[in-house]
């Protein structure tokens, strides 16, 4: 019995870590692997690896999505991350520097990889600071 360690694979690449001596190093793996003998680059140590390629919720938030104004402008925006106290988005440059998106604004989304994760709601800018804006969402029928 030697040490089995689980380590996430994210985009085919695993996140290697040694148990001992703590190296990190990404390694590209083949689609289909869910176990593996690992060397450790540096202590040499063998490591035998289970690979955990579920997705983390953090990796299933990040994503472009098309932000909807208020007027019907569309933007491509970055998801950034999502929680319980709103939404951060990254906008791009131009549109930061235009600034065409305020505080207290009304905006929808149409994220296409994940047309559940947004819903088709309206958010509220809640703050707004360069090209990281939060938002938040507001109840579908408030005035
Ligand atoms: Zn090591």
């Amino acid at each position: 019995m030697g040490n089995i360690v689980n380590f996430r694979v994210i985009n085919n690449r695993m996140q290697f870590r040694c148990p001992k001596c703590g190296a990190k190093r990404n390694f590209p793996v083949q689609g289909n692997i869910r176990k593996k003998n690992m060397r450790c680059h540096k202590c040499g140590k063998i490591i035998k690896c289970v690979l955990n390629r579920r997705i983390a919720p953090r990796q299933l938030q990040s994503g472009i999505a098309t932000m909807i104004t208020n007027e019907g402008k569309e933007i491509s925006v970055n998801i950034h991350d999502i929680s319980a106290d709103g939404i951060g988005i990254d906008i791009p440059i131009t549109i930061a520097r235009a600034r065409t998106i305020k505080t207290g604004q009304k905006v929808r989304f149409n994220c296409k990889w994940n047309p559940r994760l947004l819903g088709s709601g309206y958010f509220m800018v809640i703050n707004n600071s360069g090209q990281r804006i939060g938002v938040k969402k507001v109840a579908t029928f408030s005035l």
